[in-house]
């Protein structure tokens, strides 16, 4: 049984899809029973998704 400190580490990997099949299974089975991780996920995904729209923002704002 995976412990919450087990999948906070591995939660930015699961989500980039660096995990082995195995640690993802079992990042899955602790989500599924831990609501505390479940809401962490939850917020990894939102901070992800505002740095993959970040990304599309030119940087050309630094003429003065
Ligand atoms: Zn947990």
């Amino acid at each position: 049984m995976a412990t919450c400190k087990q999948i906070y580490d591995n939660m930015y990997s699961y989500l980039d899809g660096d995990l082995t099949s195995g640690q993802k299974h079992t990042v899955d089975n602790h989500i599924k029973k831990c609501k505390n991780c479940k809401t962490y996920l939850h917020n990894c995904e939102t901070v992800n998704h505002i740095l993959e729209l970040m990304k599309d923002i030119p940087m050309d704002n630094e003429q003065e």
